[in-house]
């Protein structure tokens, strides 16, 4: 069934941060072996996880961080799986008193994966709950109020708790401390999005050319949320417009219709580049007022378009502001002023600071 692409759609095809209910859940790899790229990552885990299983033991508790969209729901899924256990998911904003992490800790069995997605935003009355269950696999309850008032310690059952943050930089450090285990997940080669995205048509029955694919593939900001949404985007266009293959020039004209560039970038990418460029000669320039300028937020902008464009050596960070590079220049078809140079030592890391 066709579905009309209307713009908010569109708007969506880059927010890697936002889950449409376009989310196939059948695309979604169920196991570590079908779980493409981040090669470091489920080489520790496939030792980690065989370790426990022939101790007969929980996983240490995980910290998984990195843009959205990269695959660490699913991740957190697959280890569930691979441990032979059932896996909980929740996220820092939807735990908004201690009272209901307590009821979510009581109701695990033992074993179980508990995912707190944004685990950044829990509060800080959440986390001291959150403390004792991850270390000693205990929640203090406070009984009475005013001087009779008592805690009382009830055990829990021994779990894991995976969370996954955009940064692990945003993470309290007590909280951040009691992870044993901590990856990061970079972002995917075009190889390995076109590897997700033939996976994902097989499973979505769409006919394709390999080079069709590795165009979507190598627009998708290495990211597979982003390549598995355009490959439904052109799979309708390709249904509607063609034959229903997706061929290179279907796939071509299919995403620069939807103002996506051959790198991958969009609008509001190209916005801040230009803002940059034009209206502060290349920068240095901060991060809120990019935001003002270009109208976007500042946290959508250093979470969701900065770290791409890091990636694509487009912009640096430097103690005084964010820089265009000489590259961006030539990628908006603009030239530097005469002399104009970044610094090259100063790019910090941008999961870090
Ligand atoms: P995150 O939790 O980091 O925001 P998700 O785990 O929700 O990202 O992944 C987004 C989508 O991308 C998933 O639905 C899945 O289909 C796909 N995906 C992510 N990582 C991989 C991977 N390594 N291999 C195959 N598909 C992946």
């Amino acid at each position: 069934m066709r579905k009309e692409v209307s713009a908010v759609e569109e708007d969506r095809l880059v927010m890697p941060g936002q889950r449409t209910e376009d989310e196939d859940v059948s695309l979604r790899p169920k196991q570590l072996k079908e779980y493409v790229g981040q090669e470091k990552v489920r080489s520790s885990l496939e030792v980690y996880i065989q370790a426990a299983l022939a101790r007969h033991d929980a996983l240490d508790h995980m910290l998984l961080y990195g843009p959205p969209g990269l695959g660490k729901t699913t991740l957190a899924a697959i280890v569930a799986a691979e441990m032979g256990q059932s896996i909980r998911v929740t996220s820092g904003p939807a735990i908004e008193k201690p009272g209901d992490l307590a009821s979510i800790l009581t109701n695990l069995a033992p074993g179980d994966v508990l995912f707190i997605d944004e685990i950044h935003r829990l509060s800080r009355s959440v986390e001291e709950v959150l403390y004792p269950a991850m270390e000693d696999y205990a929640l203090d309850i406070m009984i009475g109020k005013g001087p009779t008032a008592r805690s009382i310690r009830l055990d829990l059952p021994k779990f894991t708790l995976i969370g996954a943050t955009t940064r692990a930089g945003r993470l309290s450090a007590p909280l951040r401390d009691r992870f044993g285990i901590t990856f990061r997940l970079e972002m995917y080669s075009p190889e390995e999005l076109c590897r997700i995205v033939s996976r994902s048509a097989g499973i979505l029955n769409v006919q394709y050319d390999r080079d069709g694919l590795m165009e979507i593939a190598s627009r998708s900001r290495g990211t597979p949320r982003i390549a598995n949404r355009m490959l439904k985007r052109v799979r309708d266009y390709a249904q509607v417009r063609y034959d229903g293959r997706i061929t290179l020039d279907v796939a071509r004209e299919a995403l620069d219709m939807i103002d996506v560039d051959i790198l991958g970038l969009d609008r509001v990418d190209r916005a801040v580049l230009d803002a940059m460029i034009s209206k502060f000669g290349g920068g240095p320039v901060g991060l809120d007022t990019l935001a003002a300028v270009t109208g976007e937020d500042a946290v959508t902008i250093e979470d969701v378009y900065e770290p791409y464009l890091m990636q694509l050596g487009f912009i640096m960070r430097t103690p005084r502001g964010r820089m265009a590079t000489p590259a961006a220049y030539e990628h908006m078809g603009k030239k530097p002023p005469e002399g104009y140079a970044t610094p090259e030592t100063v790019q910090t890391s941008l999961l870090e600071e």
